[in-house]
């Protein structure tokens, strides 16, 4: 998708602040962060929201969410907590429609969120 911000990040095309990257996953840290850890997880292909997933996307999400856990793990905050969300259309905030998973961490978080 040549007019997808997370595309051009993912083809070099953006500058971002990597913490991850393999044949099929990119992780960055979030330009807005909400929390001392927030780090954006997304798949290299491009997948427009959670509503445009296939039967095929199965095992990549479940490598963004380990993904996710194991850079938790690395930054020490696993046994505090973190949250992980995936934001999807107008009413959840989502913005960017690459689907990312948030990872958020290092402070307390309140629930319900806003
Ligand atoms: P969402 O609202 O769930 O679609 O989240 C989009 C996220 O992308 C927000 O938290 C933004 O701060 C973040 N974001 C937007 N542009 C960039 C960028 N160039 N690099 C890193 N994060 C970004
Ligand atoms: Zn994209």
């Amino acid at each position: 998708m040549s007019d997808c911000l997370f595309c051009k990040i993912v083809n070099r095309q953006i500058p971002a602040s990597v913490v991850y990257e393999d044949d099929r996953v990119l992780a960055f840290n979030d330009i807005n962060p909400q929390a001392p850890t927030h780090v954006l997880v997304i798949p290299k292909r491009h997948v427009a929201s959670l509503d445009e997933l296939g039967v095929d996307d199965d095992a990549i999400v479940g490598e963004l969410v380990r993904r996710a856990a194991a850079i938790a793990r690395e930054r020490g905050i696993t046994a505090g907590g973190y949250r992980t969300v995936f934001n999807t259309n107008r009413d959840a905030g989502q913005t960017v429609f690459h689907i990312h998973l948030h990872l958020i961490g290092g402070r307390a978080m309140h629930w319900p969120p806003g």
